[in-house]
């Protein structure tokens, strides 16, 4: 059974599987932009490459690390959201990161792997390394557990010995060997473990759940939790925040909420529009056509793939850049799209991107205004 799922698998050896469901996104880049557009839709403002330089209960100090200006942010109540580099906002959040490390396949190099599949760590009875198939044609490989001593970088990279550890692991369940040429990207992300003041040394990792803490200076930190516990992260975040300021607040709606562009699988599947665009933007599918159409394209430039290993089209590309704020070719191939996990997609899709980036700041301003303050 486990290998008429997954043909790919090592027979020999295989006495059997377990077989479990699980959530998975389509891209996670599509999920956070999802939410920040449906936060504007409600009100929030949301400005990028802004920079958060100090935190105080009553509001920020930021600089727009575009253009260098400053400026100051009265809130009545602030809350810090800021992941693994909470701690360099208030003083009283110690968090010690750990680094994850996943390496990108083409799906190719991982043939017949019809499932998500977790390889047991040889020698470690609780510890597994995933080959998770995405559905734009590439296979994640992860997750390493590294500790990062030290100022948390910027943006965490993998090292050898990691790409190395996790190729060996998941080899073990595969019939085709890997090697390295066979790894086209990696990437790390940190995870928070917060050391815990009164407890000798201990620490929490924050992984899994979440925390929501509250300096003496009223700013809430909300760190830790998962992408798929983010509205109850959110929730205890806002109610505390909602304590603190003493303000006002009606019933909360963030636990049914729907984003911009969900719906009912059956609504969704009424939609007109293609499978692609519909599987990544739910009824606004047919608005990034339509906005395709509107700068000139044809629906066959609209909707061909950048590239023969990039699934990405113009359509998506040019609705970053007008109804999602991507200010620059990193933010379409980085932030709104993930061509960029792998380098050799990213350079054949950076003068596509170039072109979109100027048709759109030659026509309509229709950037948002990232003026902070
Ligand atoms: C390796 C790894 C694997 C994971 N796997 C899964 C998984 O399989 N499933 C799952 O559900 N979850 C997973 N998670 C957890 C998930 O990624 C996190 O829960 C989620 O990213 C936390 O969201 P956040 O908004 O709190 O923080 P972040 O996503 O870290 O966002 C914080 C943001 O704040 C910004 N920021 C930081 N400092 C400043 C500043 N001074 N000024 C302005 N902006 C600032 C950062 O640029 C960043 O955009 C994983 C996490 C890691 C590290």
């Amino acid at each position: 059974e486990a290998l008429a799922m997954s043909p790919g698998l090592r027979r020999e050896g295989l006495r059997g599987a377990l077989l479990s469901w699980d959530g998975q996104l389509e891209d996670d880049a599509r999920l956070v932009v999802g939410i920040a557009r449906t936060a504007a839709a409600h009100g929030a403002r949301v400005l990028t490459r802004v920079r958060v330089t100090g935190l105080t209960g009553e509001g920020a100090e930021v600089r727009d690390e575009l253009t260098g200006r400053t400026a100051t942010i009265a809130a009545r109540t602030v809350v810090n959201a800021t992941g693994v580099w909470a701690g360099d906002l208030v003083d009283d959040i110690a968090l010690r990161p750990s680094r994850g490390t996943h390496v990108v396949l083409r799906a190719s190099s991982v043939p017949g792997l019809g499932t998500a599949v977790m390889a047991p760590v040889p020698q470690a009875s609780n510890r597994f390394v995933f080959a998770l198939p995405q559905p734009d044609g590439l296979v994640y490989v992860g997750l390493t557990d590294e500790p990062v001593d030290g100022p948390v970088p910027d943006v965490p990279e993998p090292t050898e010995a990691e790409v190395g550890f996790l190729l060996d692991v998941v080899g073990t369940v595969l019939q085709q060997p890997l090697d390295r040429s066979d790894v086209v990207g990696a990437y790390a992300g940190l995870r928070p473990l917060l050391d815990l003041p009164d407890a000798d040394g201990s620490t929490a990792d924050l992984s899994r759940r979440h925390a929501v803490l509250t300096s003496p200076g009223g700013v809430v930190s909300v760190v830790g939790g998962k992408l798929t516990t983010y509205r109850r992260m959110a929730q205890d975040a806002v109610d505390r925040a909602v304590v603190v300021g003493s303000l006002r607040a009606g019933r909360c709606r963030t636990a049914d909420l729907p984003l911009l562009g969900a719906a009912p699988r059956e609504q969704l599947a009424r939609v007109e529009g293609p499978a692609r665009l519909v599987r990544r933007h739910g009824t606004e599918a047919p608005d990034v056509l339509a906005n395709a159409r509107a700068h000139g394209l044809s629906d066959a430039e609209a909707l061909a793939p950048l590239a023969d290993t990039v699934p990405v089209t113009r359509a998506e590309l040019l609705w970053g850049l007008t109804h999602e704020g991507a200010l620059d070719v990193a933010d379409l191939l980085d932030r709104r799209t993930r061509v960029g996990l792998v380098a050799d997609d990213r350079a054949r899709a950076v003068p596509v991107a170039t072109d979109l980036s100027g048709l759109v700041v030659a026509g309509a301003p229709t950037h948002p205004d990232n003026s902070a303050g």
